[in-house]
């Protein structure tokens, strides 16, 4: 190899890319080619800077190099401003796959109910044309289906007003002793399941909006039940902790994978090797996200603990209110 020779250049060059401006420019030397290089150099504050290098060789009238012309630009900015352009080109790329997945997926859960929907108006129809009884059991059925259509179509409408900050809540003081009776007596009946109740003497009040807690207790129960195996134990309990009050849903069921732990509550994230255990429907992916979004919107936080194998616990922490203080008898 040629020797390069200098003013101590090698000083100002960012050791991993030495190698690499030596072997180009050994190259332009030989073959007597413009030599052109992208490289960091380290500027008078001792921060590198990007450099886009180009030289020309001037050779005497045998063809010897005698010397090279050339300029040095600093590219830092350019370079940035590609390195931010590739990123929001990738974060775009990646937002346009989350939403062409979410739309298969939202299509498939739609038409699940409403394959049901229609196979038993069809059955009804033939019955009424010949004069017969519409089943009660169908008829529980559709309801079945049409309910299911309704949170889905509502829980798309809700995470859309979440995203844009508007989703309501009216927050009034309330026990949540008989809310979460009511929640777990309505999950036992939809599931067919049991749920162990582990609830502190009421009146347990906190300032929530009634309907918006019912729904977050509901999808993270709906949830237990639905990731847990139908022999294994779902509990609700409801407890004091100092000021503040918790929920928290147990299921010993396959738990979350620590990779997935923290998107669980990500607007549209399903783990990816989660089987549903009990019951058909697998979901949107948009429950633990308006689940968080609404018991943040009501003062409190939701978190979650889960060990591969063991199970998994959601805690709702909502800020305690003295019932003298809230009026509630
Ligand atoms: P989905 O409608 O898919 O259930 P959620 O937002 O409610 O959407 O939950 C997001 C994902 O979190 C689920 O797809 C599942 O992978 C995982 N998950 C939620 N709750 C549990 C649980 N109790 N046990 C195991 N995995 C859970």
């Amino acid at each position: 190899m040629a020797e390069v020779q200098g003013w101590g250049w090698q000083r100002v060059h960012h050791p991993e890319y030495i190698e690499q401006v030596l072997v180009h420019f050994q190259h332009s030397i030989v073959t007597g080619e413009p030599w052109e290089d992208i490289f960091p150099l380290r500027s008078a504050s001792g921060q590198y800077r990007w450099f886009l290098s180009r030289a020309l060789p001037i050779q005497d009238p045998d063809g010897h190099i005698v010397r090279w012309f050339g300029s040095n630009t600093d590219i830092t900015e350019q370079r940035e401003a590609e390195e931010a352009l590739r990123k929001r080109e990738q974060e775009l790329a990646a937002a346009i796959q989350v939403k062409d997945d979410f739309i298969s997926i939202a299509g498939h859960e739609l038409r699940t109910p409403l394959t049901s929907l229609k196979t038993l108006f069809q059955i009804n129809q033939r019955r009424m044309r010949r004069g017969e009884f519409i089943d009660a059991r169908h008829m529980a059925l559709q309801e079945r289906a049409l309910v299911r259509m309704e949170r889905l179509i509502n829980d798309l409408l809700d995470a859309v007003r979440a995203d844009t900050r508007q989703l309501e809540v009216d927050c009034t003081p309330t026990d949540l002793v008989p809310l979460c009776e009511q929640v777990a007596q309505d999950q036992m009946l939809a599931s067919r399941r049991t749920i162990t109740l582990d609830l502190a003497p009421g009146p347990v009040i906190v300032l929530i909006d009634s309907g918006r807690m019912v729904q977050v207790i509901g999808n993270l129960l709906s949830n237990a039940l639905k990731y847990s195996p139908s022999n294994t134990m779902v509990s609700l309990c409801l407890a004091r902790d100092g000021t503040d009050v918790l929920v928290q849903v147990i299921d010993s069921g396959a738990g979350i994978a620590p990779s997935a732990l923290p998107h669980i509550f990500d607007r549209f994230y399903r783990a990816p090797d989660t089987q549903v255990q009990h019951g058909s429907s697998v979901g949107l992916g948009v429950g633990l996200y308006l689940a968080r979004h609404l018991v943040e919107r009501q003062g409190g936080t939701l978190t979650v603990q889960s060990t591969l194998g063991v199970g998994t616990t959601f805690t709702v922490r909502l800020p305690g209110q003295n019932h003298q203080d809230v009026g509630v008898d």
